[in-house]
């Protein structure tokens, strides 16, 4: 009767167990059939009160029946999880995909990218140089005195280069020092490839820069130089003139005119400050221009014949122009923008407008 009792228990339970859909079911045979309140719990403790010879018999089939049940439930749990693990892996193909953040070129770059198609559509050609440069190519070269102020550390990053790395190892007081610097200016660049070429050429360097000054809205201690420099037998200052009005009006994608107003530069002789007219009024004075109409823009002149000699070229044998501006200043023409600081500031806010 009893054993009966305990088999048709075992039955109901197994059937219950493949029934279950999920864990909680599971849980719940659990308590039904082995729970302290559990039919087959009251069956096991009455059976204190059977005979000897009975508890021999159902004692080891209610025990082998209760660790069947309880095995059971087990698998089934097991199978369950698989599948709802398996569930949470799978893939929806038809789910809309998620967008991939891409990046793009920072403002500077498409500014520096765009005045290379423009002046390598005119012929120039691109040079490079490099951005540690030795106190000849900065200064000396380009006939700048050794008491101009430019020279001071106010005004350039000074780098202490070892000519002797061995012997620093052991006696620091036999290291020689040679005078390196971060590049104040592109024009090194000029001179660099003067050396090795003959003229005619034309060629721009564009390029980052240093100076070792405090920043403010218009002043940053890097900064991106344009540089530009033509080179012949009878080039003049109108060639610069029409070939910076062709750039200009191509870059700002309308007519601009170019102004020089007289300067000095070492390097150059006779040197020019140069303006374009006003890109927001077109020259008859806005809030931008602070009402003059027209914007400074950089520096110019005829190369200086004391240059081309320590290039290399032989006195008044050539003639050629340079001219330069800072493609930050261009950039916030264009674009409007108030503080150079913005371009290295690293704030996404300001890059992600381009
Ligand atoms: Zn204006």
């Amino acid at each position: 009767m009893l054993e009966q009792k305990i088999l048709n228990i075992k039955t109901q339970a197994l059937e219950d167990i493949e029934k279950a859909q999920s864990e909680k079911e599971l849980l719940d045979l659990r308590v039904k059939y082995l729970g302290r309140k559990s039919e087959f719990n009251k069956i096991l403790k009455s059976l204190k009160n059977l005979s000897l010879e009975e508890k021999k018999k159902i004692g080891p089939l209610a025990n082998s029946v209760k660790k069947e049940i309880d095995e059971e439930i087990k698998k089934a749990e097991k199978i369950i999880k698989s599948k709802v693990d398996l569930e949470k892996e799978k893939i929806d193909i038809t789910a809309p995909g998620k967008k991939i953040k891409r990046g793009h070129l920072h403002p500077l770059t498409i500014v520096q990218n765009e005045i290379e198609n423009i002046f390598v559509s005119m012929g120039f050609e691109i040079a490079d140089g490099p951005e540690v440069e030795t106190e000849f190519y900065a200064f000396d070269a380009l006939n700048i005195p050794k008491d101009h102020p430019a020279r001071d550390a106010w005004d350039t990053f000074w780098l202490k280069a070892q000519t002797n790395a061995d012997d620093t190892q052991t006696n620091t007081d036999k290291i020689q020092y040679k005078s390196v610097l971060l590049r104040p200016h592109t024009s090194p660049v000029q001179v660099r490839y003067m050396q090795k070429n003959q003229p005619p050429f034309r060629i721009i360097a564009p390029g980052k820069c240093f100076r070792h000054e405090a920043t403010d809205a218009s002043h940053e201690h890097t900064f991106y130089q344009f540089e530009a420099l033509v080179v012949g037998d009878d080039i003049n200052a109108g060639h610069f003139k029409y070939i910076a009005e062709e750039f200009f009006s191509k870059f700002f994608k309308k007519k601009i005119k170019v102004r020089l107003r007289p300067s000095f530069f070492p390097f150059t002789e006779p040197s020019f400050e140069f303006d374009i007219n006003c890109t927001v009024c077109g020259g008859k004075g806005c809030s931008a221009c602070q009402g003059t109409g027209w914007s400074e823009i950089g520096g110019a002149g005829m190369v200086n014949q004391k240059v081309f000699e320590v290039s290399g070229y032989p006195k008044n044998k050539y003639q050629g122009f340079a001219w330069g501006f800072g493609i930050e200043r261009l950039a916030m023409i264009k674009y409007k923008i108030d503080d150079v600081r913005l371009f290295h500031g690293g704030d996404l806010r300001f890059i992600k407008q381009f």
